[in-house]
C-alpha cells in the first residue's frame, strides 16, 4: 500500500482533483424557448444554429465549458414537441428524448411569464426521466418591470423539485456566470472528460451545412416549411490559386415546387445565401472558402427514415 501511496502525484493536485466535477447537462425545452442561444452564450462561440422559428435545432449538440472545478459538457437538443408524424419530428424527439435520459442533470428550459402546454409536455417527460433538474427561466431582457417575474418564478418553482430556478437572458448574456455555477454544483464528482481543447463534438462540415441552413431558413421564412436540408458534398484538400477552399453543398427540397422558391428570381435568394453563409463561415473556421450550392428535390426525405440516415439525421 505505501509504495503505491509513494506514486501519486503531489498531493495538492490529487487532493483539488478529488473534488472536480463533471458530467452531462442537458439542455431542454419547447422549441423557440431560447436553449440553441444559450448553449453559444454559456461557450462563447456559435456552435449551434439560432433562427425566429422553432424547431431548428434537429441534432443532438454538445459543447464543452471548462471552469476551475468543473467540466460541463452541454448537450443542446432539438426542442421536444408533440406530434410526432413526420419521420424527421420523430428523430428530433428521439434525438432530445435520449439527451434527456443520458444526462446527470436536467436543464429545463422556458420563457419568462410564459408557460404553455408544450412546457407542461416536457416537465412531465422530465418527472418521467427521473433525472435532477434546475430550471432556467430565458428572455428575462423582455420582462419590465422585474418585480413582475416574482410570481412567475414562485408558480414554476412549485410545479417540479427544481433543485434550481435560475433567470436569465441568453440573448444579453445575463446572469450566466451564477448559472454555470448553479450547474456545476450538481454535476457528479469525477474527472474530465473531455480535453479542454475540444469545445464541441461537431465538426467543420457540420458547421457548414448547418450555417448554409440558417442563412436559408432565415431567407425563406415560412416559405418552405421545415422541408429543407443541406448536404455537404464536398470540401477541397488544398486552397484553390485564389487561396480559397471549394465546397460544395446541395440543398434538399423535398417537393419539385420548392426548387424555384430556394432559388429566386435569377438565381438571386440562393446567391444571397450562399454570401451570407461563406463571409460568417470565413471568420469563424478563420479561412477563405468558396461556396459552391445547389438545388436538389428529394421527394418527401423528411418522412423517410433511410433519407433522414443518409442527411445524419437518424
Ligand atoms: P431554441 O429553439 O430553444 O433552440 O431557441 P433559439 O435559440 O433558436 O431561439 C429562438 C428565438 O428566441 C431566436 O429568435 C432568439 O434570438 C430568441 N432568443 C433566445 N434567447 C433570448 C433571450 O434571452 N432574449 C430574447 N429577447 N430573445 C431570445
Ligand atoms: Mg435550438
Amino acid at each position: 500500500m505505501n509504495s503505491v501511496d509513494a506514486e501519486q502525484p503531489e498531493e495538492g493536485v490529487a487532493s483539488s482533483n478529488a473534488q472536480f466535477r463533471s458530467g452531462f447537462a442537458a439542455l431542454v425545452g419547447r422549441p423557440n424557448v431560447g436553449k440553441s442561444t444559450l448553449l453559444n452564450a454559456l461557450i462563447g462561440q456559435k456552435l449551434s444554429i439560432v433562427t425566429p422559428r422553432p424547431q431548428t435545432t434537429r441534432h443532438r449538440i454538445i459543447g464543452v465549458c471548462n471552469l476551475p472545478q468543473a467540466q460541463i459538457a452541454f448537450v443542446d437538443t432539438p426542442g421536444l414537441h408533440r406530434g410526432e408524424k413526420r419521420a424527421l419530428n420523430r428523430a428530433m424527439n428521439r434525438a432530445a428524448s435520449s439527451a434527456l435520459d443520458d444526462a446527470d442533470l436536467c436543464v429545463f428550459v422556458v420563457e419568462a411569464l410564459r408557460f404553455g402546454n408544450e412546457d407542461d409536455f416536457v416537465l412531465q417527460r422530465i418527472a418521467k426521466s427521473g433525472r435532477p433538474a434546475l430550471a432556467v427561466v430565458n428572455k428575462v431582457d423582455g420582462v419590465h418591470p422585474k418585480p413582475k417575474l416574482l410570481p412567475y418564478l414562485a408558480d414554476l418553482a412549485k410545479r417540479h423539485d427544481f433543485v434550481e430556478v435560475v433567470p436569465v437572458s441568453a440573448l444579453k448574456t445575463y446572469n450566466l456566470e451564477p448559472l454555470k455555477q448553479a450547474i456545476a454544483r450538481q454535476l457528479p464528482l469525477g474527472p474530465a472528460m473531455f480535453p479542454p481543447e475540444d469545445v464541441t463534438d461537431r465538426g467543420e462540415i457540420f458547421r457548414i451545412a448547418e450555417t448554409i441552413r440558417e442563412k436559408l431558413t432565415m431567407e425563406l421564412n415560412q416559405e418552405v416549411p421545415y422541408g429543407i436540408a443541406v448536404e455537404v458534398e464536398r470540401v477541397a484538400n488544398e486552397v484553390d490559386e485564389d487561396g480559397q477552399i471549394a465546397v460544395d453543398a446541395t440543398v434538399w427540397v423535398d417537393r419539385e415546387g420548392q426548387k424555384p422558391i430556394v432559388i429566386g428570381p435569377k438565381g438571386e435568394r440562393l446567391k444571397r445565401v450562399g454570401r451570407i453563409a461563406r463571409l460568417e463561415l470565413n471568420r469563424a473556421l478563420g479561412k477563405r472558402i468558396h461556396l459552391t450550392l445547389w438545388v436538389k428535390v428529394r421527394e418527401n426525405w423528411a418522412d423517410n427514415a433511410r433519407q433522414l440516415k443518409q442527411l445524419g439525421l437518424e
